[in-house]
């Protein structure tokens, strides 16, 4: 159906990108990124009525996202000659607009296209002998000014080489060292650093990208802050396997519920520093304020109660409960990750499979019918019923009722 919505249009289809790379490697992706030799929001509007899917336009840049019914997401673009100045004053006449569009990318790997129109349907373009380079497992750039132009790749380029078990190109990890002493994350108004930032930390696991972030001096530009205790020490590596742990965890016994993983590492990174450290973060990335404010508040929130909770041998689960509640889920594989004493990490975990659950068997309305009326009382009333509860003093409603008499 693509084909022919560009059939119809007589514009050049072609899948571009991560979901070309994936399918070579027989990888699911399920984000098909489309580039159009022609007008890409025509074509996508063509496309979207055929598929009954939502469609929304950037017209400015000549791009759309379509959202079919079942979930899938289609992005599309349009090639255009004229897109960009090139550094390397190739002559661009020669150039089609999807070699174009190709050169322009990333890496090699992610520089493939298929055709899509019926006539071509299926066929590899590859311009800069990519597939070779997926083959051999190697990330390297398309020119040499490409970190020059774009900062924000030398993340992508450790992402991809952690994610995949690749390995950066000599030469393109020379051009990633020449950048970062070139400093050229003077600018750090680049929404672009934290997105890539977030997808590292994002990933199934981070770790061996975070050393490979210290290992090209990026630790100075990410957090300067810390610079007094910057190496990846053991410890370092210890809270972060911690924080991969209370994930795997968390992951394995509620794989539908929603977590942050980035927030998780992000605050395991931040461990040894004060809050300030982790506001200078924020500011100097733009992270918007509401979840820099909601990353401050579960640091704090976080260390305070494991500090707490590491004092006491003993404590009641209605103490647990209380302590833990208003911390997210994020907030508490924080906390497990960094509990060192067992009786913080067994408190949060009882609280993650349990105590969140439980809920007395009265509600307000039934303490109402029963004659009481709202007000700081009645909340008090209900919390502590919730506290004999959580301690196992009462187990049903009738010894609900009972504890309201007594
Ligand atoms: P993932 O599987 O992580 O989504 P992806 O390759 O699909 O990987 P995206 O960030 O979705 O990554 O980008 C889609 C495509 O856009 C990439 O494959 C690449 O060709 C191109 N691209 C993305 N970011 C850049 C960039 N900073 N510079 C050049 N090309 C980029």
């Amino acid at each position: 159906k693509i084909g022919l919505a560009a059939d119809e249009l007589q514009f050049n289809a072609f899948a571009v990108g991560g979901f070309v790379r994936d399918l070579l490697l027989k990888k699911n992706n399920l984000d098909l990124d489309i580039v159009i030799e022609g007008d890409g929001i025509q074509f996508a509007k063509n496309l979207a009525r055929k598929l009954q899917g939502r469609i929304k336009t950037h017209e400015r840049f000549g791009t759309a996202m379509i959202m079919l019914p079942d979930g899938t997401k289609i992005d599309v673009a349009t090639a255009r000659l004229e897109y960009y100045e090139y550094p390397a004053a190739l002559p661009t006449v020669e150039l089609s607009s999807i070699k174009l569009d190709l050169y322009r990318r990333d890496f090699t790997i992610n520089a493939m296209a298929i055709q899509l129109n019926p006539e071509h349907f299926g066929t590899l373009i590859d311009f800069f002998n990519c597939q070779n380079d997926l083959n051999q497992r190697s990330i390297k750039v398309l020119h040499n000014l490409s970190f020059v132009e774009d900062p924000s790749r030398i993340f992508r380029a450790i992402r991809f080489e952690a994610r995949m078990a690749f390995e950066i190109a000599p030469h393109t990890r020379r051009l990633m060292h020449n950048a970062v002493s070139m400093q050229l994350f003077g600018k750090t108004d680049d929404p672009r650093f934290f997105s890539e930032l977030k997808q590292i930390l994002s990933e199934e696991d981070p770790v061996p990208a975070i050393r490979r972030l210290a290992e090209f001096n990026l630790f100075p530009f990410l957090w300067p802050e810390l610079k007094p205790h910057l190496k990846v020490d053991r410890r370092f590596l210890h809270i972060l396997h911690q924080a991969q742990r209370a994930i795997s965890w968390f992951r394995l016994l509620y794989l539908d519920e929603p977590c942050h993983n980035w927030m998780v590492y992000l605050l395991a990174i931040m461990s040894r520093s004060p809050d300030e450290v982790l506001t200078a973060f924020c500011s100097r990335f733009q992270i918007p304020q509401k979840i820099a404010d909601r990353l401050i508040w579960q640091k704090t929130h976080a260390e305070k109660t494991a500090n707490l909770l590491s004092r006491r041998e003993i404590i009641a689960n209605s103490e647990i409960y209380w302590l833990l509640k208003e911390l997210s889920i994020e907030g508490l594989l924080y906390l497990m990750a960094l509990a060192r004493k067992n009786q913080v990490k067994k408190a949060a975990s009882n609280y993650v499979t349990a105590l969140r659950y439980i809920r007395t068997d009265l509600t307000g309305d039934d303490l109402m019918a029963l004659g009481y009326r709202p007000g700081p009382e009645f909340k008090m009333i209900l919390n502590d019923l919730l506290d004999a509860r959580l301690d196992d003093r009462v187990h049903n409603r009738e010894e609900e009722i009972a504890l309201l008499h007594r």
